[in-house]
């Protein structure tokens, strides 16, 4: 992992909503020193702003899920008359998210709005652009400028400006398209820059994974404000999920990004808990909650693993918040090595299963107990936790594999010599949708 990009930093919120800071690492400009905010979440809403009680309820269940920011269309009147009754009711700082009408950017900032977003595509009008900065730069609002690939912005030298941009990007796949969107940025930004205007957040998107990756990386170069990345129109979550995670992964991993939108054409809850796990894996944010390891199950296999994993998933998601590690394993023979540093484990074998709390042995329990009494481990093993009787990751699971025909009933061999009798098949592998 390379080391987050030092950025200037904005901050957005309100003592109900809590403060989001975004980026950082460069001193503010009163001097003061700003250390890199954690990356932070966030969604939007799909459903009309105008309805408020809809809208506030799905706010509060993208909170619930871990949502950090929450950002809300606002094409007309009636959605930024909305948020003077929203967002006293939400605990979550929201974005008015701007198109076509500079106006519903003047009334969202009047309503209470904790952040702006305008699109260099459609809302070009050099005067109209001025008018908003002012009004934001009055409350100390952030605007994001997020342009999006293929909006085009007019100016004397654009054609000269993208030839020249042109021969820089011309190594690249998508060459054109980059110069076109650093010229508007460039473009967009001067006005902000003459307007003394800095909270400023950048975002590049394209539904093209491998444009974000040169577009981000090349804005991160030429400017320093923070970076909202996101890959736009990403799909399904089927597909989109490879799609955001490539381009998004890789930004991070080379340490560029602040906050991250993951877009779906789905529930947008989803957008959170991906966005959020994404971090997770990174070691970018601390993990709420618990680390579930599973195994893919292979021939091996004497149990219904994978509708076991998925009970033991939906069960802990609503039970655990301290950041255990579960391991899920279907068998003895890889199991420990792959379930190392577990907290709570459960190897199964033969329509049986041995769990283990911090490489103890606590049960040795048939199938249709396993769920049931791993769960219990669980949740007693959080409470230890809490009451500071057990630390988290403190001892490792050490298991030495037992008798090929031990407690849990391997033995492919002796079985397969028919020297034992096994139990019957399970019923055959379901996979549950939950
Ligand atoms: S843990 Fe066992 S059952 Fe699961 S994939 Fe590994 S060898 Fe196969």
């Amino acid at each position: 992992m390379t080391p987050r990009r030092p950025t200037r930093q904005v901050s957005f919120g309100d003592a109900r909503t809590g403060i989001v800071r975004v980026g950082g690492g460069i001193p503010a400009r009163d001097g003061s020193p700003t250390t890199p905010a954690p990356v932070s979440v966030q969604t939007m809403t799909a459903g009309y702003t105008h309805d408020v009680g809809a809208c506030v309820a799905e706010i509060n269940r993208l909170v619930a899920a871990g949502a950090d920011v929450v950002r809300v269309a606002v094409p007309e009147k009636k959605d930024t008359d909305a948020l003077r009754e929203i967002i006293p009711q939400v605990q979550v700082p929201i974005v008015a998210d701007v198109h076509f009408h500079f106006r519903r950017a003047l009334e969202a900032v009047e309503a209470g709005a904790h952040k702006i977003r305008l699109n260099p595509g459609n809302i070009q009008d050099r005067a109209e652009v001025i008018e908003v900065i002012r009004a934001c730069k009055a409350r100390s609002l952030p605007i994001r400028v997020g342009v999006n690939e293929g909006s085009i912005i007019e100016r004397k030298d654009k054609q000269k400006r993208l030839v020249e941009l042109g021969k820089v990007f011309s190594e690249h796949k998508n060459g054109y398209l980059l110069a076109i969107m650093i010229a508007k940025l460039e473009e967009y930004l001067d006005i902000f820059y003459e307007q003394d205007f800095h909270d400023i957040v950048i975002s590049a998107k394209s539904m093209d994974a491998a444009l974000v990756i040169d577009a981000y990386t090349e804005i991160s170069k030429r400017f320093d404000h923070p970076l909202h990345l996101g890959v736009t129109h990403a799909g399904p979550k089927e597909t989109g999920t490879i799609r955001s995670v490539a381009a998004l992964g890789g930004l991070l991993i080379n340490g560029v990004g602040d906050t991250i939108r993951i877009s779906y054409a789905n529930d947008p809850i989803y957008e959170v808990q991906d966005g959020l796990e994404l971090l997770y894996s990174l070691g970018l944010r601390e993990r709420i909650g618990v680390d579930l390891i599973a195994c893919p199950t292979c021939g091996r296999i004497q149990v219904d693993l994978f509708t076991l994993i998925q009970d033991v998933r939906k069960h802990l998601a609503k039970t655990i918040t301290v950041p255990m590690k579960v391991a899920v394993m279907g068998c003895i023979v890889n199991g420990p090595g792959e379930a190392e540093g577990a907290d709570v484990a459960v190897f199964a074998g033969d329509r049986r299963g041995i769990i283990y709390v911090q490489g103890q042995r606590v049960a040795n329990v048939p199938e249709p107990e396993i769920l049931d009494r791993l769960l219990a481990e669980c949740v007693a093993f959080q409470d230890r936790v809490r009451r500071g009787e057990a630390k988290l990751g403190e001892k490792k699971v050490e298991i030495v594999p037992p008798d090929p025909i031990g407690e849990l009933g391997s033995g492919f061999e002796k079985i397969a010599h028919g020297s034992v009798e096994r139990a019957p098949r399970p019923t055959p592998l379901t996979v549950k949708n939950s």
